[in-house]
């Protein structure tokens, strides 16, 4: 096991990479540690969490709202947990999020600690400090910005992982590629996800190179008022699409991408030739490129995105591949060029 730490305006979090489950239990020495997760990872990981104090919650993003959080909530209670608890979400984006929302919140906040188990966890949604939940269709719509105490990289859970579900967290990866490393979005051209997911001794390391590029940019900007809103890269769209059309979310990033990229050519004049290398990467993960006939039906959805103000919208277009910036666009003018856009 391999520790490095960053330090946030009101937390260090220690990241622990190439650790194994059994090296868990020495980090909460001396508190009551009360785990959550879903039901897939406990029937598909039930070794790992047998004897445990669990709080079992259904799995899917549909159930990422409010009164999962309270039934959540209402189980610690009858846990009698308090200030000397330590809670440990063992899961994917959406136990992470919502576990960390609630740890922040319960008793005005307990210990809590993140052990993901999909790569998109790893690579993103664990870290950062962003927990919530949806409201409806509108996404991470309500939540707090606190950070764990430990990240705990137990690479066994992808395992069992779908490759669709890994796939997902591929998009996250291209993200960064494009936004701050182009050798992240080398390597991964390189590769396809059967190859990657095999390839433990690359993915390890990918893995990290992705968590330590996020923290950084998390560390210089936590409340983003300048570069960690680079991190949404393909999100606007992304997440005005995700819930309408009922995609994943690595999915609906990858198209939010391909827009993005679009966009950059118009008003960063990004050479095509780069979107074309975006498109085949993403293809080559078995995401989708197709920007849907019916994508302004969505756009609607995004008069409710966090990022606008005035009507208009920060996007995040590239410079190039390994460099973005940010530039303002109005609703307006965004819902013309999204229909010229194919
Ligand atoms: P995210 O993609 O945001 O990390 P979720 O928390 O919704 O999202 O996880 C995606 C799906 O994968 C859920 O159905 C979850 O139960 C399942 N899952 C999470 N981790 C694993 C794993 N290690 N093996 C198999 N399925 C998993
Ligand atoms: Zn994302």
């Amino acid at each position: 096991m391999k520790k490095i730490s960053y330090t946030f305006s009101r937390q260090t979090t220690d990241y622990y990479f190439d650790a194994t489950w059994r090296e868990l239990d020495e980090l909460t020495t001396g508190y009551s540690v009360i785990f959550i997760t879903d039901e897939n990872i406990q029937r598909l990981h039930s070794d790992k969490l047998k004897d445990r104090k669990t709080i079992i919650i259904p799995a899917g993003e549909k159930h990422k709202q409010q009164n999962t959080a309270d039934q959540i909530i209402l189980e610690l209670i009858s846990f009698e947990a308090d200030k000397s608890t330590f809670i440990i979400a063992v899961g994917g984006g959406v136990v992470t999020d919502l576990a960390g929302y609630v740890a922040s919140v319960y008793l005005r906040g307990v210990k809590f600690a993140f052990v993901p188990t999909t790569l998109l966890a790893m690579v993103d949604a664990s870290n950062g400090g962003k927990n919530g939940v949806d409201v409806g269709q509108y996404k991470n719509l309500v939540g707090t910005i606190s950070q764990p105490q430990f990240i705990f990289y137990d690479l066994s859970f992808l395992d069992t992982l779908p490759l669709k579900e890994f796939s997902n967290g591929c998009a996250e990866m291209i993200k960064h590629g494009c936004i701050r490393d182009a050798s992240i979005f080398k390597l991964l051209s390189a590769y396809t996800p059967e190859k990657l997911l095999k390839d433990r001794q690359v993915l390890g390391g990918l893995i990290e190179k992705n968590v330590v590029l996020k923290s950084q940019i998390v560390q210089e900007d936590e409340f983003e008022k300048g570069d960690r809103a680079l991190l949404n890269f393909g999100h606007t769209v992304g997440h005005a699409i995700e819930n309408v059309f009922n995609l994943m979310h690595g999915e609906a990033i990858s198209i939010g991408m391909v827009v993005a990229s679009k966009l950059s050519e118009k008003f960063f004049d990004f050479p095509s030739t780069e979107t074309e290398k975006l498109i085949g990467t993403l293809k080559n993960y078995h995401l989708p490129v197709e920007i849907p006939d019916n994508i302004k039906d969505a756009i609607h959805a995004l008069k409710m995105d966090k990022k606008r103000t005035n009507g208009e919208i920060r996007f995040v277009l590239l410079k190039e591949i390994g460099r973005a910036k940010t530039y303002q666009i109005s609703i307006i003018e965004l819902e013309n060029i999204i229909k010229t856009i194919r």
